[in-house]
């Protein structure tokens, strides 16, 4: 099947508008004015790059999708498993410094339009989701703690619990992030993606020769969605590998945490 995601302007990948009312993307390194090592398009604020550089590559990718930075809502990202519902009272949050995004968050969801939701990443997995029957967007940031976690799951069981998302309507994309060819972790991390895994049989990961493990975090999510109830064709993953093609995209691992980060974003249109 085809990729999910397609370069839609240098700045960024739209995913496919298989989603209705839906605008969604990923963003590159290219088109912004910061220097070295977050040339050009670093859209973090936390990563010691010089802020008026950030926020000037932050309009111009608000710009680019059609929107204004002070329509977006960031987090203050922590690796954890909370998730937070947003509204008009939170537009502009942590868009123009880190410190006034929403605390110790990882995943945000709204059912408001014109909101748009952006979280930071370099490596780590986005994960965005959607329903065909409700108006509601999320994403979510899962590296492997955020995964183990199940931060994942926890998006599907409050849209299920609390706001009444008929399970099987959700749809899933997962985002550019480091693949199993790059992804190299050892036993601690593994022991507690089984743990996350309880019974599923297929393992996410395979063992190489120096004793550690390449571990495929786009598939431990989608087991984890598919425990939570979401029907394996509404996951659609994409094959692009941020550390294997760091000309496109900041890669924290292959830059030896010395660069800059990419925002995944998502908006209800109407
Ligand atoms: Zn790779």
């Amino acid at each position: 099947m085809a990729d999910p995601f397609t370069l839609e302007h240098r700045t960024y990948y739209g995913i496919e508008k298989t989603l209705d009312k839906v605008t969604a993307g990923f963003s590159t390194r290219h088109g912004g004015v910061s220097q070295e090592p977050f040339r050009t398009l670093n859209l973090g604020l936390h990563v010691n790059d010089d802020e008026v550089n950030v926020i000037e590559n932050r309009k111009r990718l608000a710009e680019a999708i059609g929107t204004q930075l002070n329509q977006w809502v960031f987090a203050h990202q922590v690796h954890d498993n909370q998730i937070q519902k947003v509204g008009q009272k939170d537009k502009g949050k942590g868009s123009n410094s880190y410190d006034s995004g929403m605390m110790g968050i990882d995943g945000l969801f709204t059912k408001e339009r014109d909101l748009v939701l952006a979280l930071a990443y370099a490596d780590c997995v986005p994960i965005y989701f959607f329903s065909k029957e409700v108006h509601i967007v999320g994403i979510a940031h899962a590296g492997w703690k955020g995964s183990v976690k199940g931060i994942a799951s926890r998006m599907i069981e409050t849209w299920v619990k609390e706001e009444n998302v008929p399970v099987e309507s959700i749809h899933i994309v997962v985002g550019p992030s480091i693949q199993h060819c790059c992804y190299e972790v050892d036993q601690r991390v593994i022991s507690q993606v089984d743990g996350a895994l309880e019974r599923v049989y297929d393992r996410p990961y395979t063992s190489t020769e120096n004793s550690k493990f390449q571990l495929n975090l786009q598939q431990l999510n989608k087991q984890l969605l598919l425990k939570s109830g979401v029907l394996e064709e509404n996951i659609h993953i994409t094959d692009l590998c941020t550390s294997c093609n760091v000309n496109e995209f900041f890669s924290h691992r292959k830059e030896k945490g010395s660069t800059g980060r990419m925002l995944g974003f998502i908006k209800l249109d109407q």
